[in-house]
């Protein structure tokens, strides 16, 4: 069968062949071994890196998790992401995330915010990258079901419009000044960032590091189950350096 797909990270399996982690757009994630791609000749090679997306053909047998390869056609490469570290940085988080919290099956609208996510780090201008990728992970997130409630304060339903407030990273929602029982509180200029940033919207500013930084905590809280995305990490290190 032939799908849709996007190579989200690669492995070598022997001198010629490599092992690819795959989302399809019919079949969810799935892997394959490209026999032979890493040949200096082969058709495939160039092809299969991280951030590609082409129609996959390979024979998919439902009691084994590693198919063969049998052909791989070229749409988009985005190899030019793998130029700029913040990009690259980036990009993973998204491969990273859709490989540990993809669900089995076939979903077409995460398949398309991959995509895009992917697209708006591979064109957004230089100024915009930093945005661009806090929204681009916070979009995912949300499709991948862990978005915090930033509809307003959980305890007393201040719109934390004015004032500003926090948000509870392990509890996943806004909570007000008012009722914050002490601590720092983003100030409301803030929270509006955040918002906007989690709704998709980049804006005209370059988010402070404070925002990659609400995103990453969020993420180590709800998405990661407390171990490490090394690819979060390393965009923390490229954002802050
Ligand atoms: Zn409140």
């Amino acid at each position: 069968m032939t799908t849709r797909s996007v190579v989200l990270q690669t492995h070598p399996y022997s001198d010629t062949s490599k092992i690819l982690r795959l989302l399809t757009l019919d079949h969810g994630p799935q892997s394959v071994m490209a026999k032979g791609a890493l040949r200096p000749r082969s058709r495939l090679s160039g092809a299969l890196e991280p951030f590609s997306d082409g129609s996959a053909t390979f024979y998919l047998k439902p009691e084994r998790d590693l198919h063969t390869l049998s052909d791989f056609d070229l749409r988009e490469g985005r190899q030019a992401i793998g130029r700029d570290l913040r990009r690259y940085a980036a990009a993973s988080v998204l491969c990273e995330l859709v490989l540990r919290l993809a669900p089995a099956e076939r979903d077409p609208v995460l398949f398309d915010v991959l995509i895009r996510g992917l697209d708006a780090l591979l064109t957004a201008g230089p100024d915009r990258v930093p945005g661009t990728a806090v929204a681009a992970i916070w979009v995912l997130v949300d499709v991948l079901g862990f978005a915090p409630d930033l509809s307003g304060c959980s305890r007393c339903g201040d719109p934390v419009e004015d004032r500003g407030g926090r948000l509870d990273v392990r509890e996943g929602f806004l909570v007000c000044e008012r009722c914050l029982p002490g601590g720092a509180a983003l100030p409301a200029s803030e929270i509006r960032a955040l918002r906007s940033l989690a709704a998709g919207d980049v804006g005209d500013q370059r988010p402070p590091s404070r925002q990659l930084g609400l995103l990453v905590e969020f993420i180590r809280h709800h998405a990661a189950e407390g171990t490490r995305l090394r690819s979060l990490d390393f965009l923390l290190a490229e954002e802050l350096s």
